[in-house]
């Protein structure tokens, strides 16, 4: 009954590994054997600012005639204009409306731009780990991801992704900071990255985008602006979204960002407004977006960074203690550990061998294999202390000190 394509991802191995754990961590919940210590999706436990619910409330006790109506594909025109100026503000372009175009969340516009770029058979490089929806999302395009490997504590490697370029690749897919592994790409490496890209495009009829997938850009742990490829490279394109920053992800409010510099940049505009309409998006939510307008740059109207960060250190420190290796977290709420040495050793996957091991303790977790990284554990500290003490308890029952 099912396509191909669908029932080859859906009911092969490819289903979601992240969702599967999510929903088991809602079966246990409800078993009646105690508490669960969740660290499985970023699904952020921060409440939305304050700023947020008045500004809704505002919204809805002054709501101008026809605001829930349809509007453009691309969003309200005066919304757009305030990203723009925003983001002309962050990366020093001259955007205006015509580069910005709302979606519904972060997976909305990346949707978009696969559809609106990638044909059928084409390559897109992402480097790994990367978050496991991206297969996904690509095998819709009937595109092929190409993992690209990354350097020690996952640092982006410019001449690796350089090598990997062949004449089908069409998408550059970065995240920084990313997903599963909290490393933040830096300014150096992203300009040396620029310079072989352009090296690499030279004589190319169809450029090569940078898509930049960017939804914890404002959950810096230290507060700064990570860099990013729109100053840096010409055909690129910038994707953020509200759920994560603003414990929004269940409103589904988004943008992207076109670089002015990018050759045809209007006509990519005009297919991403296209394949909001017919992709079944239509438009990202009204009120969300104007909601926007009023949180966005007030000082009540951000999430406290500082909690997920306090977490972050609190589980990086106790897995440090028990072997564990990882870099100091520095932004979002992911942690990626390398499993201890000779953890599960005799098991054929050490990750799941001990994602099993964590689950029978009630602390669930996603195996590094769900993001093509075997030997490590996605670690998601969105998550209420509780659960984050709980699990810290579990992992020290399941891999006791050497
Ligand atoms: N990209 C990455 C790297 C993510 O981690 C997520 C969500 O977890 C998304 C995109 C999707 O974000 P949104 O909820 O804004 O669609």
């Amino acid at each position: 009954m099912l396509s191909a394509r669908v029932a080859g991802t859906l009911l092969g191995t490819k289903e979601s590994w992240t969702r599967r754990m999510f929903e088991l961590a809602g079966r246990m919940r409800e078993d009646g054997g105690g508490p669960v210590h969740d660290l499985s999706l970023g699904n952020p436990s921060l409440e939305p600012p304050a700023r947020w619910r008045v500004a809704i409330t505002e919204l809805l006790r002054n709501e101008p005639p026809g605001m829930h109506r349809y509007m453009t594909n691309a969003g309200f025109a005066d919304v757009r204009t305030f990203i723009a100026q925003r983001e002309s503000r962050r990366w020093g372009l001259p955007l205006t409306q015509k580069n910005v175009v709302m979606t519904v969340g972060a997976a909305g516009a990346l949707n978009v731009l696969l559809h609106s770029l990638v044909d059928p058979g084409e390559e897109v490089l992402v480097p790994a780990p990367f978050f496991s929806e991206y297969e996904h999302y690509c095998a819709h395009v009937q595109s092929r991801l190409v993992p690209v490997a990354t350097g020690p504590d996952f640092a982006l490697d410019p001449d690796a992704i350089a090598a990997a370029v062949t004449p089908r690749t069409r998408v550059l897919l970065l995240n920084s900071p990313n997903n599963p592994t909290g490393a933040v790409y830096d300014a150096a490496v992203l300009d040396a990255l620029a310079g072989h890209l352009e090296r690499l495009g030279a004589g190319r009829t169809r450029p090569l985008v940078v898509v930049e997938d960017a939804p914890y850009r404002d959950l810096m742990h230290d507060g700064t602006t990570p860099p990013g490829m729109l100053p840096r490279y010409p055909h690129a394109v910038h994707v953020t979204s509200h759920s994560k920053d603003l414990g929004l992800a269940g409103e589904r409010i988004g943008y992207l960002v076109i670089s002015p510099r990018l050759s045809d940049a209007e006509l990519l505009f005009r297919a991403c407004v296209y394949c909001n309409r017919t992709l079944g998006f239509v438009n990202a939510p009204a009120l969300m977006q104007r909601a926007l307008v009023e949180v966005l740059d007030h000082e009540d109207g951000k999430v406290d960074v500082g909690v997920y960060a306090r977490r972050a250190r609190r589980m990086a420190a106790g897995l440090r203690e028990l072997g564990f290796h990882l870099p100091e977290p520095r932004a979002g709420f992911f942690l990626f550990p390398r499993l201890p040495e000779g953890a599960f050793a005799e098991a054929e996957a050490p990750d799941v061998a001990m994602t099993d091991a964590l689950l029978a303790e009630r602390c669930i977790v996603v195996p590094g294999t769900a993001f093509g990284v075997p030997g490590h554990l996605r670690l998601s500290l969105a998550a209420p202390d509780e659960a984050v003490e709980g699990a810290l308890a579990a992992f020290a029952r399941v891999c006791p000190r050497a």
